[in-house]
């Protein structure tokens, strides 16, 4: 049997970031130190953080007053910020600077008085994010079905944004319906907000499907970018499985297979590939060859922020 392991897969530069953010606000600042929201997508990252002393909230009304205060990687609305600063909350944004370059995008356009369309899955954390950053409504777009039947105020002002970790496929489908809707659509490249790490990890599926029999994609059920592996996977073909980790494998998957894909999603640890083929090697009776495929190698880096900097 062989495991082929995607290249890239796991960690992006904004999940290193942010747990970075929250390992060293607990060192400088000393335990406990406030996260709202999941720092990111990941049960066995939140576990492990919260062990070494960082409580997880919903909401900063959960916050004591004045207390240290981190923001998950997925960003804040205004609100969220205006909360945080009435408890005196001592803030430090682990938002990742990609999502900030959205709301940023999202700003400009309302400032220039355009409606604005938000791509992305309701009730996301990032989607709550983004249009919690401009003062009017912003139209959210989450499917082909969405764009076709979208209503506009003024078709000649209009633009449009996404959630960073969308389904490049679906996402440039939907831009079409739009921009054949509304040809003056602000335009841009359809997948201009989706984010390296999203496209690159998809990319590499999409590789990795020509080579294996099936496909196992570890991340956690909510989180978006694992889940468009997977369904990436399935359209490519093959039997596709999302899991948080070995103990979620059931052996009759691997019945028949020769070759399996591997990879993880952007907030999955490394060392959850590692037990994935240690379980796999368990319920092998033949040897198991591992191997990587070939594939970009991301050099992209976040500088901490200002706060936590050494
Ligand atoms: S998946 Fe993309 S947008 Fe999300 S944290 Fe990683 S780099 Fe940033």
């Amino acid at each position: 049997m062989k495991i082929i392991l995607a290249k890239p897969r796991g960690f992006c530069a904004g999940v290193t970031r942010a747990i970075e953010t929250v390992e060293r606000a607990i060192e400088k600042f000393g335990p406990p130190v406030y996260v709202r929201h999941e720092i990111v997508h990941n049960k066995f990252v939140v576990e492990s953080l919260r062990k070494k002393g960082a409580i997880f909230v919903d909401e900063v009304a959960q916050i004591p007053q004045g207390a240290i205060t981190i923001f998950s990687a997925h960003g804040v609305s205004d609100k969220v910020e205006e909360n945080a600063s009435e408890r005196n909350l001592d803030v430090i944004d682990a938002t990742c600077p990609l999502v900030s370059k959205v709301h940023r995008e999202a700003k400009k356009y309302e400032e220039e008085n355009y409606e604005i369309i938000l791509i992305g899955h309701k009730g996301h954390p990032e989607v709550e994010g983004t249009s919690g950053r401009v003062k009017k409504d912003v139209i959210l777009v989450t499917n082909e079905e969405d764009a076709k039947n979208v209503e506009i105020k003024n078709c000649e002002k209009i633009a449009y944004v996404t959630q960073t970790t969308l389904s490049v496929d679906d996402t440039k489908k939907i831009v079409d319906i739009l921009e054949q809707r509304f040809p003056q659509i602000q335009r841009g490249l359809a997948t201009k907000d989706i984010c390296y790490a999203t496209q690159n990890r998809q990319d590499a599926v999409r590789k990795l499907s020509t080579m294996v029999d099936m496909l196992l994609v570890i991340g956690a059920k909510n989180s978006s970018n694992s889940n468009r592996l997977r369904d990436l996977g399935e359209e490519c073909g093959l039997s596709s499985y999302l899991i948080n980790g070995a103990e979620d494998i059931d052996s009759n998957w691997l019945k028949g297979i020769e070759k399996i894909g591997l990879t993880a999603g952007a907030s999955a640890p490394e060392v959850l590939v590692q037990g994935v083929i240690d379980k796999i090697k368990r319920f092998s009776d033949l040897e198991v060859e591992v191997s990587d495929m070939e594939g970009i190698t991301e050099s992209t880096f976040f500088v901490l922020p200002k706060k936590v900097r050494k």
